[in-house]
């Protein structure tokens, strides 16, 4: 009689920050991976670029100009999604329509002056300038009473629909908390009412010991492609000290963070030597002034791509009706992106 293996048996697992499940079919991809590479042709690289609304000195939308900054510049972006001046309104109801006001603000953060960088491709030092600016302006909205969360994120590649390749992220600041936000926050609050612990804590420990899904680490922060991964390079960024957010890490810890983030994207643009596309964006605590000692910072690397540079995974049928699924395992993925070198392909 064949025993149930996780490196062979199609099963489900969960993902206990969502409490959702997903579907895992190993036996759909029984061949080794051989290392598929292929020629993209990279955008030649221009420091700066005339045309680009984010680069210094250059005019956006609405004839505003950027500054000559020489760092990271971050301002409101000019198609916000969210405005701060949305007028209040009592939850509008009728039977199954049900609407409620949004205000909020939408931030764009350049990460560098230069054209040409991304995170892969700047130094610690420059990394820790933007770590520097997600916490000032974590902080700053956080002390505006009416925002109740802040997501800062980064879509980074055409295949994310990113128009420009100026490095830069996002940060959305909102009077609610989204829904990816809210399902953690109950999943973070029963854990600790029965362990007493974070959630994330006891995983990373679980993790440390195994060994079996981490992809790289330092001092302060762990890279590891989490058990219940959906993306086929979907990783997780766990601080190793349980703080509910960025603007508790000490300097050092800051340093660390910038340290990691270089060493992730290294790691992925390495993976199909290409600039990796991808979604990453930090899980912090709500902004309501409550202290939240169940939330543990995180960030998660949602990336497209499957099986080399032009190769990505759609998430249609069974995963559009039912539930995500992926071929070859967690594992698998952890193993590649501890594989391939810790240094960047054009270095
Ligand atoms: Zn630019
Ligand atoms: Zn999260």
């Amino acid at each position: 009689m064949n025993t149930f293996d996780l490196t062979s048996n199609p099963h489900r697992r969960f993902n206990p920050l969502t409490r959702e499940w997903v579907l895992v079919s190993p036996h759909r991809t029984q061949r080794p991976w051989q290392g598929q590479f292929e020629s993209v042709p990279l955008e030649a690289p221009v420091t700066y670029d005339p045309s680009c609304y984010l680069c210094p000195g250059n005019a956006r939308a609405g004839g505003v100009r950027n500054p000559a900054y020489t760092g990271t510049f971050v301002f409101d972006n000019d198609f916000a999604a969210l405005e701060p001046g949305t007028p209040a309104s009592e939850m509008q109801q009728t039977g199954l329509l049900i609407a409620h006001s949004e205000a909020g603000r939408c931030r764009v953060v350049c990460f560098s002056p230069r054209h040409d960088l991304t995170m892969a491709r700047m130094s610690v030092p420059e990394l820790r300038l933007v770590v520097n600016t997600w916490v000032r302006e974590f902080s700053a909205l956080a002390s505006d009473p009416r925002i109740q969360s802040v997501q800062i994120f980064e879509n980074r590649g055409a295949m994310m629909g990113c128009s420009n390749s100026h490095p830069h992220g996002q940060i959305w600041a909102n009077e609610m908390r989204p829904n990816e936000l809210a399902k953690e926050l109950r999943a973070f609050a029963d854990y600790r009412q029965m362990h007493g612990t974070t959630l994330l804590h006891d995983y990373l420990e679980l993790e440390l010991k195994k060994q079996e899904r981490l992809v790289a680490a330092n001092d302060h922060f762990v890279l590891l492609v989490p058990f219940w991964a959906v993306w086929p390079f979907e990783t997780l960024l766990v601080s190793r000290r349980p703080v509910s957010a960025l603007d508790e890490l000490n300097d050092e810890e800051r340093n660390a963070l910038a340290d990691i983030l270089r060493q992730a994207t290294i790691r992925y643009d390495n993976l199909f030597r290409t600039s990796f596309p991808y979604t990453m964006g930090f899980h912090q605590r709500p902004t309501d002034g409550g202290d939240y000692l169940e939330f543990h910072l995180h960030a998660h690397f949602y990336p497209p791509l499957l099986r080399s540079a032009t190769i990505k995974k759609f998430m249609v049928g069974y995963e559009m009706l039912a539930m995500p699924q992926r071929d070859f395992t967690a594992e698998t993925a952890a193993q590649w992106l501890r594989d391939v070198p810790g240094q960047h392909y054009l270095d």
